[in-house]
Order: C-alpha cells, then structure tokens, then sequence
C-alpha cells in the first residue's frame, strides 16, 4: 500500500492489518497533536477502502485514488470549521447534509468517508446529530474524526469509536523527509527540524510558505522586547495583539505557542541538556535569560500562557487575557 502519511510505522501496520482482514470499523478518532499527520492517514484511509486494484491497496493509480488525491471524488467530504459556513465551528447545518446522504448508497465509490477536521469545534447540535447516526451506523459509511483535544469530544461519541493516536514522530525522520524533499543549507535543515518538535506538517508548511518562519521571528521580537522594555511597552504589545486577535485569532495563538517553546527552552538551559532546546537559532539569548530566572518562575510563566490560551478560546476579552498575561510576566 502507498501511504502518503510519514512516520506511524505501528498504526500503518495496524490499519493494513485491519484493511487486509476486512475489518474497519465505522468510524474512528484520529487524536494526538497538531500537523502530525492524522489528516494525511485518514485521507490514506479513505483511498485504502475505495481502492479498486486488487493487489495493492491504495495504489494511487485506479480511477477511485486517484479521484480522491484530486479531491473530486463524489464520496469523500471533509468538514472543518474553515470550510463551514460560521467559519469558526462546525454546525448543524454543515453537517446535515452529509449525514443525510449517509443513508443512500456512495455514487462512485464503495464507502462514503466523512472526515470531520477539527471535530472538537463540532457545535452541541451537530455532536448530537452525529452521535445519533454512530449509534445506528448505516452500511458502506465509515467516519473520521481528527482531533488535537480529544477531551473536548462527547464522551459518548468517543465510546462508539475507535481511538488511534498519532504522536509526534522523530527528528530523525523530519530531517529525512525535508532533506529528500527540498533543498536546504544544513543550517536551515536543522533549524526547521528542530522547531517542527516532530510535527513533519508544521515543517512542510513553513518550507512552503515563509510566511510561517517570518510570524515566528515577529513573535520572538515581540518576546525579546516584552523583557527588554518596560511595562508602558508591554501594554502596547498586548493592545495590539488583542486588536489583531480579531482579524486572525490563529496568528495570536502561534505568537502564545511560540513565547511557550522559549520559556520552555529557557527551562531546559538552566536544568537539563541544550540539545533538547527547539529554538537553536537563538540560543545565545535563551542561555543570556536562563541565568535571570528562577525555575518556578519559568514553570508559572508556561501556565500563564497556557492559561491565556485557554481563555481566548472560551471567548474571554481578548485585551483583558492578554494585558493581564503581560502584566504578570513581567512581574515574573
Ligand atoms: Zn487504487
């Protein structure tokens, strides 16, 4: 079989051994975290039960593979809060139609995929509607659902479910995969495979779009000026990033993820090895701060930021999470 998806070597085994005995379940979570290639599987997967060759599975040359590496084919839908019509959640009416259609016959293929990204965005409604369908599965429709917070998902859809887990994978596979895929100075082989922490998708994308590699400097900037300059400046930081925050949530939450991995990097300076450090670009600075703060400073300045993360997501004002995360990091 020819699986897009890199690294997962033990759930691929066990996805094809599942595949050979005929024996998918209908629907399955794909969890664990982000831009590690739970999207890519369940794409593979979708290929693998609607391949029509008869010796290899998911061939990626009969007509049903290659409908769905074109993304044309008639029975394979992909929910995600971008494409739903609010663009932040996954409502009823997204999915209504798609779990409608689950009750006739796939067009073209011989099973109809659903996959749900980001399926913790699944309003109550849609869960409910979905979760009505799983207990009643209908014949030849198998459900995906991709997930980085698992928690979030209805206790009782996860029950009718089967759960994989993706985890980050190696180092050493994402500089593999990067060298043989693009051409890199060595330096920039390491750097983008360091900060990928094993998530070849992150990777991919910033060798893609430098958009991603320039945000990540932007948030450092920002970083480094927070503990240079005063409070006065602090706030202005965060008045902006609260008036960004509306126009692109996701840039703000990069900015919190990437102060984490510092204050993360600064931690492992000061107490353990600096091999682990992601930020190997930067590492002077990082040792320059390790000396500054105390451990238990680092560790509450982590939770801080996770803890504005989390309210942001929980639509709690975004200049006031934002002005009281600067505040206290600078008292830390
Ligand atoms: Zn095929």
């Amino acid at each position: 079989m020819l699986w897009n998806t890199i690294g997962h070597e033990n759930l691929i085994n066990h996805l094809e051994q599942v595949i050979a005995a005929d024996k998918i379940s209908h629907a399955y979570i794909f969890y664990g975290p982000e831009h590690v290639g739970k999207t890519t599987c369940a794409l593979d997967l979708a290929r693998a039960v609607n391949c029509t060759n008869q010796t290899t599975i998911s061939c990626g040359e009969c007509q049903q593979c290659l409908r769905i590496i074109k993304e044309v084919h008639a029975d394979i839908h992909v929910l995600s809060p971008e494409r739903s019509d609010n663009k932040t959640s996954i409502g009823i009416s997204d999915i209504r139609d798609v779990l409608h259609s689950s009750n006739m016959k796939p067009y073209e293929g011989s099973y109809r995929v659903t996959i749900i990204d980001e399926a913790e965005c699944m309003t109550e409604e849609a869960s409910n509607a979905l979760l009505k369908t799983l207990e009643e599965p209908p014949d030849q429709n198998l459900f995906f659902l991709i997930t980085s917070q698992e928690s979030k998902l209805l206790s009782t859809i996860k029950s009718r479910c089967q759960l994989l887990y993706f985890s980050n994978i190696t180092k050493d596979i994402v500089r593999e995969y990067l060298s043989s895929n693009y051409s890199l100075d060595p330096q920039k082989l390491e750097l983008v495979t360091s900060l990928s922490r094993g998530r070849l998708g992150w990777a991919i994308r910033a060798m893609r779009d430098e958009a991603v590699l320039n945000s990540r400097a932007a948030s450092l900037e920002l970083f480094w000026e927070l503990h240079r300059n005063g409070l006065d400046s602090g706030f202005n930081i965060s008045e902006n990033m609260a008036s960004d925050y509306f126009k692109n949530p996701k840039s703000i939450f990069n900015t919190l993820e990437h102060w984490h991995t510092l204050f993360r990097d600064i931690m492992i300076v000061k107490h353990v090895d600096n091999i682990y450090v992601h930020n190997i670009d930067v590492y002077e600075q990082i040792e320059e701060m390790s000396k500054k703060y105390l451990i238990n400073n680092l560790i509450d300045n982590i939770s801080l930021i996770l803890n504005a993360s989390e309210q942001l997501k929980a639509n709690v004002m975004p200049r006031l999470v934002l002005d009281n995360l600067v505040l206290k990091l600078h008292k830390n």
